[in-house]
């Protein structure tokens, strides 16, 4: 048996500029859902 592997591909995470909250999601993000910012993806995938 693999280890467990918690990197769910298509996952990312994005960080708002604004506030510095993170957002994990697996659908593309343009806002900060808590403040309206711009957000930036801050995860990078895995090939
Ligand atoms: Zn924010």
């Amino acid at each position: 048996m693999n280890g467990i592997d918690p990197y769910q591909p298509g996952e990312s995470v994005y960080e708002c500029v604004e506030c510095n909250g993170r957002v994990r999601t697996d659908d593309h993000m343009a806002s900060c859902d808590g403040c309206g910012g711009d957000v930036r993806n801050i995860a990078v995938p895995r090939e």
